[in-house]
């Protein structure tokens, strides 16, 4: 078996992969460190968590022992999908560059540019960066990337979902020909194998552990459920209920934005210890949210799959899928934050009548079929047409006609909300919303702290036009909008938007007076 030593790491490095705890390399470490060392570019195939930072990090480490940082010229750049991946790479930097003296700059959107700028002007040995907001950077005049020995471009797959292949194909045209370039990538769709014969130059590559494999460690099973959001989220709280004290935390998935804030804001009214991490909330609220559940102060974080890739947040005991992720790769990847490193956990999968093609799909990539927990969607009772009023505590919310009211409860309800994030006061509490979700307990339990918890949660944000780097503008390289892709807005971490999206036009919000 290769040992740390054998990699060619020097002693500084070896000490703190030592410090840290860490005997063994992992296959991708052992693969990539190597060639890394060697100066040769780097086709990684690897997912998260099988310690591919480490794999990039510490040859980066190692040359950058030599040499210093001038001002506005980076020396090495990583790319990262999304701020919290970002975030943890620099923590890697933290964690082994304890006995190195190098600044580490992190580009992300979501904060201020200043703070950004003066580490620039100081100078930085790395910087860690999403695409658009080192675009932004770049086009403000604050940054010179011809001074960039080694690119690491990380998790390209997810690059590629979010729609920031153009920006990466711009970013790497404006870095030298002659970098040493590593790449990784969980998966090789078309696109990406496009872009690797585009841009790295006879690359070792190095492949490990697929991404279509489930830890044996991990138990799943099928949960039945009518469609309806109140059906689903009464199964959710009942599994959660019935694992007690085996549930020490938890991942709850949604597909959607939207439903991410609607399931966190149920779960906090019924009692549970919840927190909500989607793409729209604001970076500090998302990092706090994050380092809140790592440290064990939030027991169940309902999250996009923002969330689902990357974040190494170790010993989850449970996942619960509240929606079927709509690529099967997504199911893999979330799953994947349970079981780890030997560990047991639970995945539990709510599954409705019409998910059964995307559930297909996974036992299709998996090679197995799930167990269902209690039957399958055959045993599910039959559903009245009429089943939210019944539901809402029998409150008669339709007229004579059996339409709604225009006047009724629930349209008031919705005016009284807050549009976006930035109309709320950081700390005040959106009690409407909460009440406005399964109305059957309208009172707000003793134990539950919504001035905190709820005030981080953005309810309909209002898009950035600039400095956000899931929100911006998607140009090709003449600066021409690229209609081949989806916006990249679209692809936050949401599929599609249902409706207006968060695009509700100003008229279809002015109260109607009858
Ligand atoms: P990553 O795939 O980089 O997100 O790493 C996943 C987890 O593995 C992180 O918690 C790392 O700290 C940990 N890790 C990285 N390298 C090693 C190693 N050689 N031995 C054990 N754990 C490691």
């Amino acid at each position: 078996m290769t040992t740390f030593a054998e990699l060619g790491l020097s002693p500084k490095i070896l000490a703190a992969v030592d410090a840290a705890g860490y005997t063994t390399p992992t296959p991708i470490q052992a693969g990539a460190i190597p060639h890394a060392l060697e100066r040769k570019d780097v086709l990684g195939i690897a997912q998260t968590g099988t310690g591919k930072t480490a794999s990039f990090v510490l040859p980066m480490l190692h040359l950058l022992e030599k040499g210093r940082a001038r001002a506005r010229m980076p020396r090495t750049l990583i790319l990262e999908p999304t701020r919290e991946l970002a975030a943890q790479v620099e923590e890697n930097f933290v964690k082994y560059g304890v006995n190195h003296r190098i600044n580490v700059a992190l580009l992300i959107g979501g904060v201020s540019f200043d703070e950004q700028e003066r580490k620039l002007e100081r100078g930085a040995d790395v910087l860690i960066a999403t695409p658009g907001r080192l675009l932004d950077h770049f086009e403000r005049g604050k940054l010179l990337l011809t001074g960039v020995e080694i690119l690491v471009i990380d998790e390209a797959d997810r690059m590629l979902d979010m729609g920031f292949i153009p920006d990466i194909e711009r970013i790497c045209k404006l870095i030298p020909f002659t970098r040493q370039t590593l790449f990784f990538s969980a998966t090789m769709p078309a696109e990406i194998t496009k872009l690797t014969e585009q841009f790295l130059h006879s690359p070792a590559r190095v492949e490990v552990a697929k991404a279509s494999t489930t830890a044996k460690t991990v138990t799943q099973r099928l949960v039945k459920s009518a469609k309806k959001p109140w059906d689903k989220r009464a199964v959710l709280r009942d599994l959660i209920n019935a694992e007690g004290d085996e549930l020490k935390n938890a991942i709850v998935f949604c597909n959607r934005k939207m439903d991410v804030s609607e399931l966190f804001r149920s779960l906090v009214k019924h009692g549970f210890d919840a927190g909500a991490l989607h793409g729209d909330m604001d970076q500090r609220a998302r990092m706090t949210m994050l380092s809140n559940f790592k440290d064990g102060n939030l027991r169940i974080l309902v999250a996009s799959d923002v969330a689902a890739r990357g974040l190494d947040i170790p010993d989850v005991s449970h996942v619960f899928n509240y929606d079927i992720p709509i690529h099967a790769e997504d199911y893999v990847h979330r799953i994947g934050r349970t079981g780890r490193a030997g560990r047991s956990g639970k995945a539990f999968s709510i599954i409705t009548p019409s998910d059964t093609k995307h559930l297909d799909a996974i036992e299709k990539m998996i090679g197995e079929k799930i167990e269902w927990l209690d039957g399958d969607l055959s045993t599910l009772p039959a559903q009245e047409e009429t089943e939210d009023t019944s539901r809402r505590g029998g409150r008669n919310s339709r007229g004579k006609n059996g339409k709604k009211p225009r006047d009724g409860k629930d349209h008031k309800e919705k005016q009284t909300q807050p549009r976006n994030a930035e109309e709320k006061t950081a700390d005040a509490p959106v009690v409407t919303d909460i009440s406005a979700i399964d109305a059957p307990q309208p009172v707000l339990p003793d134990n539950v702290s919504l001035g905190t918890v709820v005030a981080q949660e953005p309810v309909r944000p209002v898009p950035h036009k600039n400095g956000n780097d899931e929100r911006r503008q998607n140009h090709t390289q003449n600066g021409q909008q690229n209609n081949n892709k989806r916006h990249r807005r679209d692809f936050d971490d949401e599929p599609s938007p249902l409706g207006f999206g968060d695009d509700v036009p100003a008229f279809m919000l002015i109260p109607i007076n009858i």
